[in-house]
């Protein structure tokens, strides 16, 4: 489960004091964090991410306090508890798409699985694939073959940014299912950030930021 309190962020040199509900996501559950662009959305999925340290406030998963993990501790505890899907594919070019979903258990630490990333692709429709570089693949495929990568390690917590902007309204509704779907089914707690609406009934619950202003409270 993930929970949140009373966080707030600061860019260094700027004047915007970002606080941010509380948050409190179970095991299996899914929630949305809708708002326009420049509301905080990816500063926010970031904390959550324990990518940036907030200014106050505390995240814990599974009971885990972000703040008391340092430098590769909490690098190796992201790597093994929590998949993100960027908005973006970063992609190893050199490696296909299921040496990609390898790595990412590699570099969490954890052993080679052969059959769990085949499987993952198969559950995406991305199985016949595998064997392709990244690039090779259409937007759609490799915004399916980030959320793969993202759920190879069986993480507690699935962050996704902005996962369907660039997809059309049939993609975007199937990686939208997918996500829910493969969260679910792992009893991953899901947190989805995004300024599409289209995504908005799919939840049953949604946090919306309002825009970023000077000294902002939401
Ligand atoms: P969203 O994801 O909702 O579009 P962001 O969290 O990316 O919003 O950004 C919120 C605001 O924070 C931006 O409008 C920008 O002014 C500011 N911001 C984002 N990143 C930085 C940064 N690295 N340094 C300074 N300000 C930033």
């Amino acid at each position: 489960m993930l929970t949140t309190h009373n966080l707030t962020y600061s860019y260094p040199g700027t004047n915007p004091v970002f606080r941010f509900p509380d948050l409190t996501v179970g095991s299996a559950e899914a929630c949305l964090l809708l708002g326009p662009s420049g509301a905080g959305k990816s500063t926010w999925l970031h904390l959550l991410a324990g990518l940036l340290t907030p200014a106050a406030g505390s995240t814990f998963l599974d009971g885990t306090d972000y703040a008391k993990l340092t430098g590769g501790a909490l690098d190796r505890f992201r790597g093994r508890n929590i998949g993100l899907v960027l908005q973006r594919a970063y992609f190893l070019e050199a490696l296909t798409v299921k040496e990609n979903l390898l790595i990412a258990r590699r570099s969490a630490g954890l052993p080679a699985d052969e059959e769990g990333a085949h499987t993952v692709l198969e559950q995406l429709g991305i199985g016949p694939l595998a064997a392709r570089r990244p690039h090779q693949l259409s937007i759609g495929e490799q915004q399916r073959a980030t959320i793969a990568r993202a759920l190879v390690n069986h993480p507690k917590l699935i962050l996704a940014d902005e996962p369907t902007s660039a997809l059309d309204n049939r993609n975007a509704a199937r990686v939208s299912s997918l996500l829910r779907q493969r969260a679910a089914e792992l009893g991953a707690a899901l947190v989805v950030v995004t300024h599409d609406q289209r995504l908005r009934d799919d939840y049953s619950t949604v946090v919306e930021l309002q825009p970023s202003t000077p000294q902002q409270t939401y």
